[in-house]
């Protein structure tokens, strides 16, 4: 691939746009949402600017399905609200328009300058990382404030054109992410741009540009100032999308695995062969499963991603004579604590994590009526299946899980029935919820 093509670094200076009309592309009215085009079109019949931009423009280029809609427009949020009935606005650091069409969510932002057009300064910490961002401009300034060039495609819905201001088409037809502007800036401005380039590349199968991919382990420290809150977003973008895996290669080649996961980083450091295998196995089982239209709970991976420090941790409190329960809970605590400093996890998780870990201890012991019991226990399935994975890495519960495999045949029965009532609950608990 030609990496130098067009330039290495896309700078503001290249300021006129190629404009490519509808018929010299592939976009077409019928690949975007109807409540997108919806949108696109009150806002122009209001007399607005309105444009498609970002992973819809991105992925239909790229013959994929956009998971949502983006829209760019020069009306204010209020503005939006004012034309939309079913509109909310969001953002403290900028707002956006939300319009809502039962599930699906049409994101709506005005024109923004970016922020080194802004009041000299102004917006920026000391590490140049935004704080401020919330000056409106016009299209040609929104374009540098975007990431990748990729991104940065603007579909018009006034003659059906596309707006490319930094060779992003040129960028789709190689394959390949480039950061606008200088990229160690722009990490700076925002770390999480980093774990975007990962996803990205992996969900599109595209090269980073060495320019752009440079300064990642360098950087890859800053992404601890970055709100616990958001990494736990980009934690499921990247490993909740089927492709987790490959997510795991690449952050830790990268060295951003270590910001997210500090205490599992760890252990790999080691040398341990058997976290590899267990986390390689999770991340299997996950992806298949996404393939396969199965259910999956992010807690699932973080019992696995976490499971050796909690193991670890939990033989030196036993070995300072606490009970094995008692030692499982403690070092669950503790690792899940420190975790959250990192990358924070809502409490159903943790809670359900922590479950599982507790139900590894309690699964050893298959005497008397107490597996009978564990067979109803709401967490059993989800602690059985990490049972194998433990066997299957290498553990030595291999013979524990087989013998678990053959009680739940012979058990079928006590199965289903506490399945069926554990469902019963989750509905009613939802419909509490909903009402
Ligand atoms: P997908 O929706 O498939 O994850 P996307 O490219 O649409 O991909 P979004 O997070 O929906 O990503 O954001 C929409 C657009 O907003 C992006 O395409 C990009 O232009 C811009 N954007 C989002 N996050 C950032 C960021 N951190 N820095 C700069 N621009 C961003
Ligand atoms: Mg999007």
């Amino acid at each position: 691939m030609d990496s130098s093509k067009p330039t290495a670094v896309v700078t503001k200076i290249v300021r006129k746009p190629q404009i490519i009309p509808r018929t010299e592309h592939g976009v077409s009215r019928s690949e975007i949402s109807e409540n997108a085009l919806k949108v696109l079109y009150r806002l122009k019949n209001a007399g607005y600017h309105a444009y498609l931009v970002g992973g819809g423009v991105r992925d239909i280029l790229l013959g994929l399905k956009p998971k949502d809609f983006d829209v760019a427009t020069d009306a204010h949020p209020e503005q939006v609200r004012e034309l939309f009935r079913n509109c909310r606005l969001i953002g403290r650091r900028f707002r956006l328009a939300h319009v809502h069409f039962g599930r699906e969510i049409i994101e709506v932002s005005t024109f923004r300058a970016s922020h080194n057009d802004a009041v000299d300064g102004e917006g920026h910490e000391e590490d140049g990382r935004i704080i401020r961002d919330n000056v409106y401009g016009t299209l040609d300034d929104d374009v540098w404030r975007r990431d990748f060039t990729v991104n940065a495609l603007y579909y018009n819905i006034e003659d059906y054109s596309i707006v490319d201001y930094v060779g992003g088409l040129e960028d789709i037809k190689n394959r390949q992410l480039r950061l606008i502007g200088i990229p160690e800036d722009r990490y700076r401005e925002d770390p999480v741009r980093m774990l975007r380039a990962i996803r990205f590349a992996i969900k599109l199968d595209f090269s980073i540009h060495p320019v752009s991919e440079q300064p990642i382990r360098k950087l890859a420290p800053l992404l601890e100032e970055i709100p616990e809150a958001r990494l736990f977003e980009e934690f499921l973008k990247l490993f909740m999308s089927g492709q987790s895996e490959k997510a795991y290669q690449q952050l830790r080649e990268y060295g951003l695995f270590a910001k997210l996961f500090p205490q599992t980083e760890e252990f790999l450091n080691r040398g341990d062969e058997f976290i590899h295998k267990l986390l390689i196995s999770a991340f299997r089982n996950t992806d298949t499963r996404l393939a396969e239209d199965k259910p999956v709970t992010p807690a699932f991976l973080l019992a696995a991603l976490l499971w050796v420090p909690v193991r670890d941790l939990a033989n030196d409190h036993e070995g300072n004579g606490l009970s094995e329960m008692d030692a499982i809970h403690l070092a669950s605590d503790a690792v899940i604590s420190h975790q959250i400093s990192s990358t924070s996890m809502p409490r159903r998780f943790t809670h359900m994590a922590r479950d599982m870990w507790a139900l590894q201890v309690r699964l050893k012991n298959i005497r008397g009526k107490r597996p009978l019991k564990l067979l109803a226990h709401q967490r059993f399935r989800a602690a059985y299946d990490f049972l194998l994975l433990r066997a299957e890495a290498g553990e030595d519960v291999q013979e524990l899980a087989s013998w678990w495999t053959a009680f739940q045949e012979e058990h079928m029965d006590i199965q289903l029935a506490a399945k069926k009532e554990h469902q019963k609950k989750r509905f009613r608990h939802r419909q509490k919820r909903f009402r």
